[in-house]
C-alpha cells in the first residue's frame, strides 16, 4: 500500500488535501481527533445548553441555536472573517426580542466559542443555518 502524505491531494479526487478531507475519515484520522463522528446538529445542541437552560422561552430558542453554529464557526475563523460572522449573527436576530435581551445573549458567545473548543477541539466542519446556506 502507498503511503499518502497528509499534505498531498486526497486520492478522492475532491482536490483537497488529504488531510482536510479522507483523512478525517481514517482510523489514523480517527486516532488522531480521538473522538467518534458526531452528529452536528446535537452538537450544537450540546454547546448551546447552559444558555437554553438560562433563557428558556421559545423565542429564544432559534436566537441561542443560532449563537451556537456562530461560536462553532467563530472558533474556526481568523479575525476579518470573524467580525463578518458577528455581523451577520446580529442581523439574524429575530425583532420579537429586545435589545436587551439580545445583548445578554450576546455576551455569551464566548462562553459558547470556549465550550466548543473544550467538546469538539478537532472539529474544523463548518457550519450552516438551513435557510442561510450560501
Ligand atoms: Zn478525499
Amino acid at each position: 500500500m502507498t503511503k499518502i502524505g497528509r499534505n498531498d491531494l486526497c486520492p478522492c479526487g475532491s482536490g483537497r488535501k488529504y488531510k482536510k478531507c479522507c483523512f478525517q475519515k481514517s482510523e489514523q484520522g480517527y486516532a488522531s481527533n480521538n473522538a467518534p463522528p458526531i452528529k452536528l446538529s446535537e452538537a450544537i445542541l450540546q454547546i448551546a445548553e447552559p444558555l437554553m437552560n438560562k433563557y428558556p422561552k421559545r423565542e429564544h430558542i432559534t436566537v441561542l441555536i443560532d449563537l451556537a453554529v456562530f461560536a462553532w464557526n467563530i472558533s474556526l475563523a481568523s479575525g476579518e472573517k470573524r467580525e463578518e460572522i458577528e455581523d451577520k449573527v446580529i442581523e439574524l436576530m429575530p425583532e420579537e426580542l429586545d435589545a436587551v435581551d439580545i445583548a445578554a445573549i450576546v455576551e455569551q458567545a464566548d462562553m459558547l466559542v470556549e465550550r466548543k473548543n473544550k467538546l469538539y477541539p478537532a472539529r474544523e466542519y463548518r457550519v450552516l443555518r438551513y435557510f442561510n446556506a450560501a
